[in-house]
């Protein structure tokens, strides 16, 4: 084996859900790393995106943290891992002796691995409290909600390479592949396209996944570019032309008769939704005209195959769990969930999103989705780990986040930057000052580390073993090359020692990532059949129950894991946006994030190659709303909302519907979260970054 050999580990890429399997090469010096293609990588087989290529930049960043900090008199000063360790466990004690455990709330993270994430949730838990959540609160919690219910799993039912192989229809609705997906969509979706298959896209916004399938001069892209917020007239619209049109036709195959009848329940319930529903109103709602809406719902049932992707244009809304659940109703109603090439499929944000909360750091659901007030599922699980589990789901992260300084007084922070990733982040900025005690153990010196009492300096995925679980339920495994600086820790060693203090080793002592994965097979079913060695360098998909299964790459053949065993159909009707235009705010103000950077930033403002490619924030603004202000592209503007202000450049586009403004959350002092509604979904409670009212105008001269 030559020498370059030996020095290079196979890992996935930090970045996106794909999943892409990368190489990072050791030089001779800690830190010295170097990106190589892993050229028969299983997802990617070689190819990357530009954040991919650039990932090994931020491991041996000036910035990096390098020893534990400690708050004395509003500075942080350097002190040792006891110390550190000291008061964490100190403060933890103290809260929960003065409080009660539900003082208490941890923020998981899915940019690391599964086997810490576990570690995780399993301290909040033995701790006495369910207040653990992590990111997928910001972007996917309401799809894991309406997939969860209505169909069993709240991940992608098919997997990108049943997609690419037998997909004609592609139905991508607030999901921008092109850019947030790049290979997933270059490799998979547009090759698809390639040989044949239509897109429909509905989105407010035209970007690099409109261009991407605008590939010759047939119809087979159509771009539905309705306005936020009107994803369920715009479905309702489809869906009752296809239950008009199957009255007209009954022998057409607009709907599948014989799939409702025995494999779904509440048919009824959607016709009766929509008996007086008006499909012209409709489209006038949308923005759009009819005759595009039903062209669109035609393409989609005459398709052999359609799958439906979806994103964070219908889940971030307050009615975030009816429109995916729209979205399951059209494929339900149309045969098309349980085959190869169909389905309902959440793209997921993160690398390792999908594995975050199918290892129970969410607050409602232990490893594996089991409910923790599901007595039998929480006993199962309490009779390896050998104490009790509190049985009423938790507070989500932005419930903790509104609670700051009244019931929630202490914060255990890993990997997390709440300070900019939720909404209205000025004021989470003033809420998080209210608490007792803050933990936050990162890389970097984030917004939220700032203020921080203690913070822990942990290693960079480059750095560490462990699993990920990618958008298609992929889980991998991930090497790591040596550490940059001595004195930082793996997330895994730092719960593991915080554990240990403060429960004693029984339960949290563990010499390595495996045994940790060892013990969360145990409680995690979809999970019970895989171990490192059978992950191996392909991965595997879940549910995988059984040592010797291959994972399903798509689920539903037979039956939907629910009660029933049914699909569940629900009709839903339009409910707007909490903030709508008026006089003050006459604007809709929509988010989105950019193929070069990644959600708060915290690595990718701090690669040369990504910062040098989009170094600051901008707005997108349609050339009649910039006529009207008197904006020319190029120019300084202040967007204003009911929360905030933001100064950046205005880029004008017909990218853009007129009446909207489109900007992105990934820089710190003109970050889009300064702007964005804090209200929730009622159920999956996740917030409306999609939509709020806003104002705008050229900016005033320093
Ligand atoms: Fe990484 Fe996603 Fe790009 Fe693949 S597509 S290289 S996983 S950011």
């Amino acid at each position: 084996m030559s020498s370059e050999e030996q020095d290079t580990v196979k890992t996935i890429c930090p970045y996106c859900g794909v999943g892409c399997g990368i190489q990072v090469q050791q030089g001779e010096e800690p830190g010295d790393v170097r990106f190589m293609p892993w050229g028969d990588a299983p997802v990617n087989e070689g190819r990357i995106c530009i954040k991919g290529g650039a990932a090994t930049e931020v491991v041996d960043h000036e910035d990096r943290l390098t020893e534990p900090l400690i708050k004395e008199d509003g500075e942080f000063r350097e002190a040792s891992w006891e110390e550190a360790y000291e008061y964490v466990v100190d403060e933890l004690e103290r809260i929960r002796d003065d409080y009660e455990p539900d003082a208490m709330g941890f923020f998981g993270s899915s940019k690391t691995m599964n086997e810490e994430n576990y570690l995780l949730q399993k301290i909040a838990r033995r701790y006495g409290t369910n207040n653990v959540d992590n990111c997928t609160r910001m972007c996917h919690a309401s799809t894991v909600w309406a997939l969860r219910t209505s169909l069993g799993a709240g991940a992608m039912t098919n997997s990108m390479a049943d997609l690419e192989e037998e997909c004609d229809l592609f139905w991508i609705q607030g999901a921008n592949p092109g850019e947030q997906h790049p290979i997933a969509n270059s490799q998979y979706f547009r090759q698809a396209v390639l040989e044949g298959a239509t897109v429909i896209q509905v989105d407010p916004h035209a970007n690099k996944t409109t261009r991407s399938f605008q590939i010759d001069d047939t119809d087979r892209h159509q771009h539905l570019q309705l306005k936020p917020g009107t994803d369920i007239p715009l479905l309702n619209a489809v869906i009752k032309t296809i239950l008009e049109k199957h009255e007209e036709e009954p022998e057409a195959g607009w709907i599948d008769e014989e799939f409702i009848e025995e494999r779904t329940e509440g048919f009824e319930h959607l016709k009766e939704t929509l008996e007086e529903f008006d499909k012209e109103a409709a489209a006038e709602e949308c923005g759009l005209s009819l005759e595009e809406i039903e062209l669109a719902a035609e393409k989609y049932a005459m398709a052999n195959n359609a799958a439906i992707f979806t994103g964070m244009g219908m889940s971030q809304h307050a009615c975030g769990v009816d429109n995916v659940q729209n979205e399951i109703n059209l494929a339900l109603i149309t045969g098309n969930v349980g085959r190869p090439g169909t389905g309902v499929n959440p793209l997921r944000g993160q690398n390792n999103v999908q594995g975050t909360c199918d290892v129970g750091a969410m607050p409602n659901v232990l490893p594996g989705y089991q409910l923790v007030d599901d007595d039998e599922a929480r006993e199962s699980v309490e009779d390896v780990w050998g104490f009790e589990v509190p049985d009423e789901p938790g507070l989500t992260n932005v419930e903790v986040s509104h609670e700051f300084g009244n019931s929630v007084k202490g914060l255990y922070v890993m990997g997390e930057n709440p300070v900019m990733s939720e909404p209205d982040a000025n004021s989470v900025a003033e809420r998080i000052q209210e608490l007792e005690f803050i933990v936050v153990q990162d890389i970097f010196m984030t917004e939220t580390a700032e203020y921080a009492d203690v913070v822990l300096p942990a290693t960079t995925w480059a750095e560490r073993d462990g699993t990920v679980t990618n958008t298609d339920r992929r889980v991998q495994r991930m090497r790591g090359v040596d550490k940059v600086h001595e004195n930082t820790k793996h997330d895994l060693e730092i719960l593991s020692e915080v554990g240990c203090r403060l429960f004693g080793p029984e339960n949290f002592e563990f010499d390595d990532p495996e045994e940790v994965f060892e013990e969360l097979r145990e409680v995690c079913p979809i999970y019970h059949g895989m171990t490192y060695d059978t992950l191996g360098e392909e991965g595997l998909h879940w549910p995988c129950y059984e040592p010797g299964d291959e994972g399903d790459s798509y689920l539903y053949a037979d039956e939907f894991d629910t009660e029933s065993g049914l699909g569940h159909i629900e009709g839903v009707s339009h409910t707007p946006p909490d903030e709508v235009p008026d006089e003050e705010y006459p604007l809709v103000l929509t988010t989105a994030r950019l193929e070069e950077h990644y959600n708060t930033g915290t690595m990718s403002r701090r690669s040369p190659t990504l910062n040098r490619q989009i170094p600051e924030n901008f707005v997108d603004v349609h050339p009649a709303d910039a006529e009207r202000y008197g904006i020319e592209d190029g120019d300084e503007v202040t967007i204003t909302s009911r929360r905030g202000e933001i100064t950046v450049e205005a880029q004008v586009t017909e990218d853009i519907k007129e009446g909207v403004i489109w900007t992105t959350p990934h820089f710190a002092a003109a970050s889009a979260n300064r702007l964005t509604n804090d209200v929730l979904d009622e159920r999956a409670k996740i917030p409306e970054y999609k939509a709020a009212a806003a104002e705008i105008e050229v900016g005033i001269e320093p």
